[in-house]
């Protein structure tokens, strides 16, 4: 704190896992020695550039471009690259430090990184897209490869994005190797990526209901959010008989008291991925609540799945959400309850899952299809699901192992211990690097 004072999202992160780590630390004294911890909270090396690019009328516009590059203990490093507004140093430190103990927990051989720029795609066009994402590929083609650094997609960067960047990043590099993830499936891209985070969080929430002898199906789920993650979890719910009784932007929220309809899930994605437009119009156009500049939590539910962006999810909420019956909370979005709303979760002794391990499956398939680039060939989508839904329960699995205390399982504390054993065992045997 005293060295980054500026950047409050890491230190939240750090604080989190560390809470989680001191009972373990205190029975396991050898991970405290070699200065383990501070290495693991401190970047092994971050790049920091300008991004200079031209908007169709031909202004230049000067933007900044990041890579947190943050552990490579136990793999290159793996994480996704954002566009917004909001990014700067202290996001993405946060997002890459998440990243070391998810990769970790996924059981694939992959460190952590993450990367962006304060760049929105928001209202520009294909052409000044695509111009900036070139710009920031110059700089960055030189610090990424396929053994050393694999980007990946997040917030405000998707499919287009990663195309524009995989095309720029091949033309410097002079050679086609699977340097990013998520890419389209006809140069190398693997079938199920788009769908992994979403669908992955619904498997996770399948096996922590098993342990209460129930199910998914015929729950009333709130999603907030309405992109990647939210539409691929709204999908795997309606499929396995839930209602999905919310989604939002950050615009608002729009209630569906009677779930989802396959036909409204089909305009969403064309609205959403195709004309990039606002979640109002949905609203409008089917006649549905909209609740303006609003958050879903305030709405009745027995699951909440909250999937758009970090700190979306505060103490009054979380009282909100209990009080009116939820049962279940897990995080696709990446830290989107505040530290004071999750420990209302636990000691409530809801099911609560944090994102590290719940929203795993987008990098567990990433790791998947960097295995299919490595062997030069494509699983089927029945392959890559089923191994999808397998490292899920693995994931499940270890949180149960590393968290159950007394007969109770706290996910956090299962996640973050199962996650940091792996690495610090790693580091620990690699010397002082
Ligand atoms: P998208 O860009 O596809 O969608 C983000 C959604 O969240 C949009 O609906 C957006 O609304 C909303 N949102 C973003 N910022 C805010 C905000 N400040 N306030 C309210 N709403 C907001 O991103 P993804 O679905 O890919 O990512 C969502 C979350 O999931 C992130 O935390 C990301 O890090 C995490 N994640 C994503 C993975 C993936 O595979 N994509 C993997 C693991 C985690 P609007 O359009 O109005 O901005």
């Amino acid at each position: 704190r005293q060295r980054d004072p500026d950047q409050p999202p890491f230190h939240q992160a750090v604080e989190e896992v560390l809470r989680s780590l001191w009972p373990f630390l205190a029975e396991n004294p050898k991970y405290m020695k070699h200065g383990l911890l501070e290495r693991l909270a401190e970047p092994e090396r971050v790049i920091i550039f300008r991004v200079p690019w031209q908007d169709d009328k031909g202004n230049v516009h000067v933007n900044r471009g990041y890579r947190v590059q943050m552990n490579s203990a136990i793999g290159p490093y793996k994480g996704g690259i954002r566009f917004h507004p909001s990014v700067n140093l202290g996001v993405l430190k946060f997002l890459a430090f998440e990243q070391v103990f998810k990769n970790s927990l996924t059981s694939l051989p992959m460190g952590g990184g993450k990367g962006g720029a304060d760049f929105d795609p928001k209202g520009k066009s294909d052409a000044e897209v695509m111009r900036f994402c070139q710009a920031f590929i110059a700089e960055l083609y030189r610090h990424i490869g396929p053994n050393l650094d694999v980007p990946a997609g997040d917030i405000g960067v998707g499919a287009r994005e990663i195309g524009y960047m995989f095309g720029m990043y091949k033309k410097l590099a002079n050679e086609f190797t699977g340097t990013f993830t998520g890419k389209g499936f006809s140069y190398g891209g693997s079938l199920v990526r788009p769908e992994a985070t979403g669908f992955g969080l619904v498997y996770f929430i399948e096996e922590m209901l098993k342990r209460r002898h129930t199910g998914v199906d015929g729950k009333k789920i709130l999603i907030s959010g309405s992109g990647n993650v939210a539409q691929y979890a709204a999908l795997r719910a309606m499929l396995m008989g839930a209602q999905i009784t919310s989604l939002s932007d950050s615009g608002g929220t729009m209630y569906m008291p009677d779930g989802l309809t396959d036909e409204q899930f089909d305009y969403l994605r064309d609205l959403k991925n195709v004309r990039r437009g606002r979640l109002k119009e949905m609203a409008d156009e089917f006649k549905l609540p909209w609740h303006a500049d609003k958050s879903p939590w305030h709405l009745p539910c027995d699951i909440a799945l909250p999937c758009a962006t970090q700190n979306e999810l505060h103490a009054d909420d979380a009282r909100t959400l209990i009080k009116n019956g939820c049962q279940l909370v897990a995080e696709g979005a990446n830290m989107p309850s505040t530290l004071e709303a999750v420990d209302i979760f636990r000691d409530a002794g809801i099911l609560f899952a944090p994102a590290k391990a719940a929203n795993a499956g987008g990098v567990s398939v990433s790791g998947l299809e960097m295995s299919q680039n490595s062997l030069r060939l494509n699983w089927t989508e029945g392959e890559v699901d089923e191994r999808l839904h397998h490292l899920m329960q693995r994931i499940h699995h270890a949180c149960v192992e590393f968290g159950t205390r007394s007969g109770k399982v706290d996910y956090v504390d299962g996640a973050n211990i199962a996650g940091f054993v792996k690495v610090a065992d790693a580091m620990q045997a690699q010397g002082l690097v």
